[in-house]
């Protein structure tokens, strides 16, 4: 857990009053920057280069995506995911890496098919799920992450 996290957007480190903050409150947060939601209840685009700042030093669990466009499982539960992240902004981030554009993060997962969906929690792989889960399955998931 830190207070500095880095905006997803234009990648300025913000310090963040998270402990004072709700959940509510916390997905409300802008960034001193650029001014976009630091939280947004959208999911986010990752890169190799920001992967570490981040997922790994993420305030906040992170689901991560890893996925690519030629993938239809990937595109089918794509919805589904957006519906995570605006359920749970500010307690979760909904994050998507695009497994073509950033094989580094994909090889440093071992990630052999798509979609793969990893949960992160303090720098570490704390879940894993493969293929395509409906949004039931996973909103069930999410409650055991962040409970
Ligand atoms: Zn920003």
């Amino acid at each position: 857990m830190t207070d500095i996290y880095t905006c997803p957007h234009c990648h300025t480190a913000n310090r963040l009053p998270l402990a004072k903050l709700t959940a509510g409150e916390s997905g409300k947060v802008v960034c001193g920057r650029c001014k976009q939601m630091i939280f947004p209840p959208v999911p986010v685009q990752l890169e190799d280069a920001h992967f570490d700042r981040q997922v790994l030093q993420a305030p906040l669990p992170v689901l991560v995506d890893f996925w690519a466009p030629w993938c239809g499982p990937c595109r089918a539960v794509a919805p589904t995911l957006e519906k995570l992240a605006s359920q749970y902004a500010g307690q979760l981030i909904v994050a998507k890496l695009n497994v073509d554009e950033n094989p580094q993060t994909a090889s440093h997962y071992g990630i052999r098919s798509i979609p793969t969906m990893m949960l992160f929690r303090h720098g570490q792989v704390a879940d894993t799920v493969m293929g395509a889960l409906p949004l039931p399955a996973l909103q069930q998931k999410v409650q055991t992450w962040l409970s």
